[in-house]
């Protein structure tokens, strides 16, 4: 039984593979290595024991894409990550986000249906929130207008799988709307690799104590919130990772409730940058030199998951603590940098 695992040699691509791979399934990663190192396959190995397959090519391309069903005729299901995820980028890079993530998708889609893959998990995002009325955000929490085209490719692929399950009963999809993953494996040999200045705020934190960014800028210090920093939900890899894992087995052993799901992957717990930051400089005992600057554009004030509904119907549950995941993203850094 083979899974294809899409971006696999991404971030959170990288992570599930080693989870799937530690449950017994046969991984095959299609990548296009556009933002991610082949490197990659080597550390998997490392923590696994197991090489996964792996083809590069662009998911976009629909030709390939039918090709790589054609000659992978064992795949059980599909989790699919391969997408581009820069805010900033995808308002100045619209119809490239757009052509990218939504093609891609609907080419996986069709070679699905073709070649008889019936399940696939979807990598959503809390972003189809916006900012919610109330908080925390259920599944029920109704969607709002995405704030970047980065954002409303999320929101349309969610629409794309919704439309497609209901005319094709023989497809399922579930789509997993994650919070804010932060942190590495705990072996530290695989971990977030921003290409450049990080956008997003632990990047940017484990760069500035390593030394290679002077200060860290905090985004906001007059938003409604206990100490007016923006509060998020943030969500270890690893705990990501599984839940991608425990959505392919309720797919495969037929427990979805409807074709189409999806479900809030976070801990249910909110942090606020400042908090985040003054737990990284006490988790990890080094020196941070932040200063607060205005606003970020398009930031949103707080968000936090209510993971009632994910933990009961996956049997899912967040379980490490921002301490051990604080520490985990610190470990990684040094061992980039050969700290
Ligand atoms: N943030 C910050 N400084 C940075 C990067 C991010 O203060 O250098 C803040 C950002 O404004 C937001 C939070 O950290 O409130 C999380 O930002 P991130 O980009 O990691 O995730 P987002 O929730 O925006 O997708």
């Amino acid at each position: 039984m083979q899974i294809l695992v899409t971006g696999g040699t991404g971030y959170i691509g990288s992570h599930t593979v080693v989870e799937l791979q530690n449950q017994g399934y046969d991984v095959v990663i299609v990548d296009n290595l556009s933002n991610s190192q082949i490197e990659v396959l080597d550390n998997i190995e490392k923590i696994t024991g197991i090489r996964p397959a792996f083809e590069q090519f662009d998911l976009s391309e629909r030709d390939k894409t039918d090709a790589f069903f054609k000659k992978y005729n064992n795949i059980s299901a599909i989790i699919h990550f391969a997408a581009f995820k820069a805010v900033g980028e995808s308002v100045q890079k619209s119809l490239e986000y757009y052509r990218n993530n939504l093609v891609s998708l609907m080419n996986l889609l069709e070679g699905m249906k073709k070649y008889s893959v019936p399940h696939m998990v979807f990598s959503s995002s809390c972003t189809v929130y916006g900012q919610p009325d109330v908080l925390p955000v259920t599944e029920e929490t109704p969607r709002k207008e995405a704030e970047s085209p980065y954002g409303n490719t999320k929101a349309i692929c969610e629409d794309i799988m919704r439309d497609y399950c209901k005319s094709n009963e023989d497809i399922n999809c579930i789509a997993l709307r994650y919070f804010n993953p932060i942190g590495a494996h705990e072996t530290a040999l695989i971990g977030e690799l921003p290409v450049g200045v990080p956008n997003n705020l632990v990047p940017f934190i484990t760069q500035t104590a390593a030394g290679l960014r002077e200060e860290l800028s905090i985004f906001g210090d007059n938003y409604n919130t206990e100490d007016g920093t923006a509060v998020r939900d943030y969500i270890n890899v690893v705990d990501l990772a599984k839940a991608h894992v425990v959505a392919i087995d309720r797919m495969l052993k037929e427990k979805q409730k409807a074709n189409y799901e999806y479900f809030n992957v976070g801990t249910g717990e909110g942090y606020s940058v400042m908090q985040l930051v003054k737990a990284f400089i006490e988790v990890n005992k080094v020196d941070l030199k932040y200063k607060v600057v205005g606003r970020r554009s398009g930031d949103i004030e707080k968000i936090w998951a209510d993971t009632t509904y994910g933990n009961k119907e996956l049997g899912w549950k967040a379980e490490k603590t921002i301490e051990e995941t604080l520490s985990s993203a610190w470990k990684w850094e040094k061992k980039v940098r050969g700290l």
